[in-house]
């Protein structure tokens, strides 16, 4: 891995050098990427779908080429299936509305987990409470863990939609996702599996899961803010109506209705971040350059590194400790029967040039299911080494001697 690729990491933060390990937050970005930005702006920028004129047509084609790279990074049939969006929330608010006029009605009921990021519970909650539907969540069991037998029991002739993570934001485990998909599709229900923490971290391919829908954001992928994917199976997004109106996802307008564009353009309203697709492909390409095998197996060598180290450390809870993760691990310090506030380490641990994650991490049903204000959260890139734990670890230690 070249962390001479990424620019950010020779920032001095406090005086010392950065140690980045808040990538499940957001990642940083590769030089090519940022290159790719400045590529788009200085020599091609046009709006796409709508000129003859040369620029336009170039604008197009990379976008275009975009969604094909994308497609294939996720193992999608075709690229007609790619929507591209602003990120994982943007996905999913688009799918529940869309989802919600075509299948919910009252007293219709949508299941997600009892440890999703708000962005997977707040859009759901908003479509029932307009369709006066019902939210059911997955219980944990006592290790973390999702209870699949209560899962069974919540599947019924009402259930529309499961929508589940992936990996969980705050523990970094690896959920059971090919069993629930198995398991709601014998009840013919859809799924959809927010790959915001997984599509970063390992290969993900939605025909091999059989997901109806998968979605995730550019951003924590090395790619740019503001550009994200849904993913549909055509047969889903064939049915499902559009969400937003406007130029480009229409077929004829005229004063008695409207007919609506061919896939994927029924569902992208408006000027596309055609920048961003264009970077986000750059990003791929980046990672696909490095591979999968090489990749993962420095982000579980160095998860379990980091859990080692800290498991050395006297009073620390580490939340989910020795199961399967990718990439991120939550804990908490105790003085005797105490907690340390996760905010006090974050901030000692900041002061000493190391950026974590501190707080509900947008996980709020989960962190109250732990019974704690907040975790302390490290989370690992691709350009994280040895290094970097070691002088988390030192750092950690630091701040306990001061807080306890
Ligand atoms: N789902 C999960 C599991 C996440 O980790 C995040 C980002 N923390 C989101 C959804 C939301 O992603 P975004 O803010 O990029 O829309």
């Amino acid at each position: 891995m070249n962390r001479n690729d990424f620019p950010i990491l020779k920032e001095l933060v406090h005086g010392r050098e950065l140690v980045y390990l808040d990538n499940a937050a957001t990642s940083q970005k590769p030089q090519p990427v940022m290159d790719a930005i400045v590529e788009a702006y200085s020599h091609w920028n046009s709006n796409i779908h709508r000129g003859v004129h040369h620029l336009s047509q170039v604008a197009t084609m990379k976008h275009e080429e975009a969604r094909k790279a994308v497609a294939a990074f996720i193992g999608a049939e075709s690229s007609d299936e790619i929507i591209f969006t602003k990120g994982t929330t943007d996905s999913i608010n688009a799918l529940a509305f869309c989802l919600g006029e075509l299948l919910v009605h009252e007293g219709d009921e949508i299941i997600v987990s009892g440890l999703e990021h708000h962005s997977n519970i707040v859009p759901w909650q908003m479509l029932c409470e307009r369709k006066k539907a019902v939210l059911r969540h997955i219980p944990l069991r006592d290790d973390l863990s999702l209870d699949i037998e209560a899962f069974k029991g919540l599947l019924n002739d009402k259930t529309r939609l499961v929508s589940v993570a992936h990996v969980s934001n705050v523990l970094g485990t690896i959920q059971p996702v090919e069993e629930i998909i198995r398991l709601a599709h014998e009840s013919n229900i859809p799924v959809c599996i927010d790959g915001a923490q997984s599509v970063p971290h390992m290969p993900v391919d939605v025909q091999a899961l059989n997901c109806d829908f998968l979605v995730f954001s550019g951003h924590k992928l090395y790619g740019p803010t503001g550009i994200g994917v849904l993913y549909g199976k055509r047969e889903w997004l064939e049915k499902l109506p559009p969400h937003e109106g406007g130029g480009e996802m229409i077929n004829h307008v005229r004063w008695s209705g409207t007919s609506y564009n061919e896939l994927p353009y029924k569902f992208e309203a408006g000027t596309p971040n055609y920048v961003g697709s264009w970077a986000l492909k750059t990003a791929m390409d980046y990672m696909q350059a490095i591979g999968w095998d090489a990749m993962e197996a420095h982000e579980q060598e160095l998860t379990a590194y980091c859990e080692q180290q800290l498991r050395a450390i006297d009073g620390i809870r580490i939340y989910a400790a020795g199961q399967r993760k990718a990439g991120v691990i939550s804990f908490n310090v105790y003085n005797g029967k105490e907690l340390i506030h996760p905010f006090d380490i974050g901030t000692l641990l900041d002061q000493q040039g190391v950026a974590v994650r501190t707080g509900h991490h947008c996980a709020e049903p989960l962190i109250d299911e732990i019974g704690v204000p907040g975790t302390v959260r490290v989370s690992f890139g691709l350009y994280n080494d040895r290094a970097d734990v070691d002088a988390f670890i030192a750092a950690l230690q630091k701040s306990i001697a001061i807080l306890g």
